[in-house]
């Protein structure tokens, strides 16, 4: 049973196979059974799950069941989630009880989703290891010495290792697609807007985006129905309506355009990793869809600009955390300047703090114009080469991730490698754009991703072109052996 999509799941509790009260218990077994080996859980919350499956059954036999109720998923630790505690893998935040919820999280408890619990992070959604988390590493279900990816390591380790079938996450510049990748899962990160960020502990607010995380494109395509939508809490959310995005599923791909851009192939990439994508392409070319060789010469810069204006924008929300108001506070303050050193210098990780650095020296009087200003330029040039893709294009393919994979600790102390993993991801988040990370292979044992980048909004259409995959390949019904 635990090997099965959330689709599937959905099916059988609808035929009454099985009740959300038994498959939660199923999903509570797994994680106390399984969870020790990889540490992708914080917080396990099974009195509020068993209660929350009782719900959904007795909403089912009064017939007020949708295709959500009942199925068991778990909350990456960034979200609030009312009288439970929320770290963001902080000391931080160690002690902090969200008192609400966050809008996804309360949109998907009213469809029925039980959570089983709030998963392991980087800090503050910080890195591409999920090395940076209070509570320790996450491990790669695949390969326990390697890294599951990051920040949403938790959400994608937990999926992999099926100790839930599915989770959210949240993307900055690679968190839900580059652990997808790592971990052999489907990752989404829809159009910036798209969902609501309110309640979702803020990183650079003008990149981060929630998003689904799960086995298959049907099962993310069912979670973002119930996930999008305006929220007038958000002011950044679009008020655009929201289509049923499993509706495309399965719709032909005569004549699809496929962007190959240049730059997504050069000479960091895994040789591979190359393979894979090569592999996976031929595979779209014999559904009948078409290859355009693009050209995305700002690439290089996604980098450099990111880590300008992501750090510059957490060093201001990052400001919220003063000793005063929310989670750590440093014993015995000598007075306020030593109370606010002190709860910050305890409170945060070394890689928050060298965030905050960047940050705050971007942003400070006589730099500004140089870094932050220049860095949103080149934003804007990033955004219009994709523009300019998509006039030609329907969808853009590639890498999702440089390599298959790393160790633990082989990048941990050099943080530009590290950032690097994020080339092919970081520019989908510059320009607001939604990519969708898909398992396409697997070299030396651990999976490889595909990246599938839409146009604005088009999430329905990238669904779609994920899940014809799906239906022509297995990769994405593999699952780490030691877990069977
Ligand atoms: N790895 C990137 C970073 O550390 C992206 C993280 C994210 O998407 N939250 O900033």
């Amino acid at each position: 049973m635990h090997t099965n999509t959330l689709k599937s799941l959905s099916d059988a509790l609808a035929k009454g196979d099985i009740s959300s009260r038994e498959l939660t218990q199923l999903f509570l077994d797994r994680i106390k059974q399984h969870d020790s080996g990889i540490n992708s859980f914080i917080t396990l919350t099974e009195e509020l799950a068993l209660a929350q499956a009782k719900t959904a059954d007795d909403a089912r036999a009064a017939g007020n069941a949708g295709p959500l109720t009942g199925i068991p998923i778990a909350h990456k630790d960034i979200f609030c989630t009312q009288g439970i505690k929320t770290s963001c893998a902080s000391k931080m935040l160690d002690n902090f009880i969200a008192p609400y919820n966050a809008t996804v999280v309360e949109k998907l408890n009213s469809s029925g989703t039980v959570t089983l619990g709030k998963t392991n992070m980087d800090e503050f959604a910080m890195g591409s290891s999920n090395e940076t988390s209070f509570y320790g590493s996450v491990k790669n279900p695949w390969n326990t010495e390697y890294v599951p990816g990051g920040s949403s390591g938790g959400s994608a380790a937990a999926v992999a290792a099926r100790l839930t079938p599915a989770a959210t996450g949240t993307d900055t510049g690679g968190s839900i697609r580059q652990p997808a990748s790592l971990c052999g899962i489907t990752g989404l990160k829809p159009t910036y807007g798209r969902i609501s960020r309110w309640g979702m502990i803020a990183f650079a607010s003008s990149l981060d985006q929630a998003g689904p995380m799960t086995q298959t494109a049907e099962d993310a395509a069912l979670l973002l129905n119930s996930m999008a939508g305006f929220d007038p809490k958000d002011s950044t959310s679009t008020d655009k309506t929201v289509p049923d995005f499993t509706a495309d599923l399965g719709n032909s791909h005569e004549g699809l355009r496929i962007g190959l851009p240049k730059q997504y192939f050069d000479s960091g990439l895994n040789a591979d990793v190359e393979n894979v994508v090569q592999d996976a392409i031929k595979q779209y070319e014999k559904m009948g869809a078409r290859i355009i060789e693009i050209e995305l010469p700002n690439t290089h810069l996604s980098i450099p600009a990111y880590y300008v204006v992501a750090p510059a924008e957490a060093s201001s929300n990052l400001s919220r955390f003063d000793g005063v108001r929310f989670g750590y506070r440093c014993d015995d303050p000598a007075d306020l300047e030593d109370l606010y050193k002190r709860s910050r210098g305890e409170g945060f990780g070394e890689e928050v703090k060298r965030r905050i650095m960047i940050g705050t020296y971007a942003l400070s009087a006589g730099y500004y114009d140089a870094y932050y200003l220049k860095a949103q330029k080149v934003r804007r040039l990033i955004k219009n080469e994709f523009d300019r893709a998509f006039a030609d294009v329907d969808v853009i393919m590639g890498p999702t991730s440089p390599n298959a994979g790393f160790k633990l600790g082989e990048k941990a102390s050099d943080p530009l490698s590290m950032y690097l993993s994020d080339i092919y991801t970081i520019s989908v988040n510059m320009a607001g754009l939604p990519g969708i990370s898909i398992p396409a292979g697997i070299s030396s044992g651990l999976p490889v991703g595909l990246q599938i980048i839409g146009n604005y909004f088009d999430e329905a259409k990238l669904l779609n072109v994920a899940h014809r995959f799906q239906q022509e390949t297995d990769w994405h019904a593999r699952m780490p052996a030691a877990f069977q």
